[in-house]
């Protein structure tokens, strides 16, 4: 198993102390990590640093050609990137294979064609004897912060966009799933010139607040918890540092009488359990209209007790275990809060077994100021409240602290068109939940971030604009 490091072209065990891989089905160790040392980090920074003297000097057709070979390794191995996936973070095998690596791929295929879409909008005389030009130049090296639940899908969204813009990186995946980035960072390392990607292992609090803080990263870029948002625009206000986040999320799913219950059943299954509902976008928060609210709780308890919870591999796996205990008791402690006042139509126990599971759950009857309906709980947990009148549900849909994503169901256009524009989410689904597309901006919006990851937008994070003017 790939455990080296990627240090400045170099790969090399981590320094510092050995941290255990779980697979999370079993609870057993499936390899240990050394983190990096304080120099090891330093020396990956530095390493983006001097490698961004030449990088940024690359022509977009280069890079793009770059992004298109990354594209290619990894689908060469997609095999074995997705099995590392599945046992890291205890995903059903047909997600890690079939559902997230072709995303991951065609996310650096996209920013292959995006690298040579970029330009500046100006370029004239704007003062008598003076001719003015807008450039878009990449800001410099990047401080790269992914987290666990698609751990390289998630990688792909840190790399692509920078390396499009011509920007270097020194990124640390979770320290509880660094498997398959430490193994692409290995297959890179034939395909990237030296120091232009460093991927580096460790505890967040240690190991990614110095990486954070490195005078040489220009840019910190985060994907995470608000916690780890908040630490990054911390040290970015120490040095003035660009800083781009994407973090959590509470996602408002509003149904109206007259929407496709069947449909939004359906969502909540296929949606709200995938990953084990550990997904920035999960569909989590279902509020219904009184006049259907009976009939959508009996048909998201038909659907959700119908779902199969598994190992990996074993056939018929429809969802996976929670990545950590930590994160299982984490889960637990909110449906337990919720007990006393709300109903628990299923689910809300633990599985059986060594490993970390949690039935899918629902929990209905739920105030819309309740713990539960307010905060993330980043697991197979999904809450049923009901509001009165439009009105009413786009209050409460605006009120949380998050700002990612969101969705209305109903059959009538104009309702879709009113309540869509008037949602405060980076996205709103019409009629669905949760399909993504690089084309297509991955955005924040409130305390889930700033700017957006995927599409050509989220190159404003890596780039900067500069004005140069010429007299003559
Ligand atoms: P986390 O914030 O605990 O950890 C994320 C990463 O940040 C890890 O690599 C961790 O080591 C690092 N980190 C933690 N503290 C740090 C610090 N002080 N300085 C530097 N780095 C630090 O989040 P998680 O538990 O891994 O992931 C779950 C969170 O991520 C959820 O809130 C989820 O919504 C969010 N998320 C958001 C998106 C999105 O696109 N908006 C996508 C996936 C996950």
């Amino acid at each position: 198993m790939q455990t080296k490091l990627l240090i400045n072209g170099e790969l090399v065990e981590g320094a510092g102390a050995a941290l255990p891989i779980i697979d999370p089905a079993t609870g057993a160790e499936i390899a240990q990590v050394n983190e990096a040392s304080d120099e090891q980090i330093d020396t990956a920074i530095r390493g983006a640093e001097e490698a961004f003297e030449t990088f940024r000097k690359t022509t977009p057709a280069e890079r793009s050609a770059l992004l298109l070979e990354i594209a290619d390794v990894l689908e060469e191995n997609a095999q074995e990137l997705a099995e590392l996936e599945s046992l890291d973070v205890g995903k059903p095998w047909p997600s890690a294979h079939d559902d997230e690596m072709p995303l991951t791929i065609d996310t650096f295929r996209f920013f292959a064609g995006a690298a040579r879409t970029m330009s500046g909008s100006a370029a004239g005389e704007y003062v008598e004897g003076h001719t003015s030009m807008i450039r878009r130049d990449p800001v410099g090296p990047v401080a790269a912060i992914a987290p666990w639940n698609y751990p390289l899908m998630m990688a792909s969204w840190k790399l692509a966009a920078p390396l499009a813009a011509g920007c270097t990186v020194a990124l640390k995946p979770s320290e509880i799933t660094p498997l398959s980035t430490l193994r692409a960072a290995e297959l890179l390392s034939d395909v990237l010139p030296k120091g232009v990607l460093n991927v580096i292992h460790g505890e967040g609090a240690t190991v990614g607040d110095r990486l954070i803080n490195s005078p040489q990263a220009e840019a910190i870029s985060i994907t995470g918890s608000p916690q780890t948002g908040m630490a990054a625009m911390r040290a970015a206000s120490n040095q003035i540092r660009h800083v781009h986040l994407e973090l959590g999320g509470k996602a408002p799913v509003i149904v109206f009488d007259d929407a496709d219950i069947d449909a939004v059943a359906e969502t909540v299954r296929y949606g709200s359990f995938f990953n084990a509902g550990q997904d920035c976008a999960q569909p989590c928060r279902v509020m219904a209209s009184e006049g259907v609210y009976e009939k959508l709780v009996a048909a998201i308890e038909d659907q959700v007790k119908q779902i199969k919870v598994g190992k990996q591999k074993e056939e018929g796996t429809e969802m996976g275990p929670i990545v950590s205990d930590i994160q299982r008791q984490r889960v637990a402690a909110f449906v337990d809060k919720a007990r006393s006042s709300s109903d628990i139509v299923c689910g809300g126990k633990s599985g059986e077994g060594p490993g970390f599971f949690y039935d899918p759950t629902i929990v209905a009857n739920v105030d819309n100021k309740a713990d539960i309906a307010t905060n993330e709980v980043f697991g197979p947990v999904v809450t049923i409240s009901r509001f009165k009148n439009e009105e009413e549900a786009i209050n409460t849909a605006n009120a949380g602290r998050y700002g990612l994503a969101s969705s209305v169901f109903t059959a009538d256009v104009g309702r879709a068109m009113r309540v869509s524009s008037s949602l405060r989410y980076g996205f709103t689904w019409v009629n669905t939940h949760g399909v993504g597309t690089p084309e297509m901006p991955w955005a924040a919006m409130k305390g889930s971030g700033t700017g957006c990851d995927m599409s050509v937008y989220s190159l404003d994070a890596y780039t900067a604009i500069r004005h140069v003017m010429v007299a003559h």
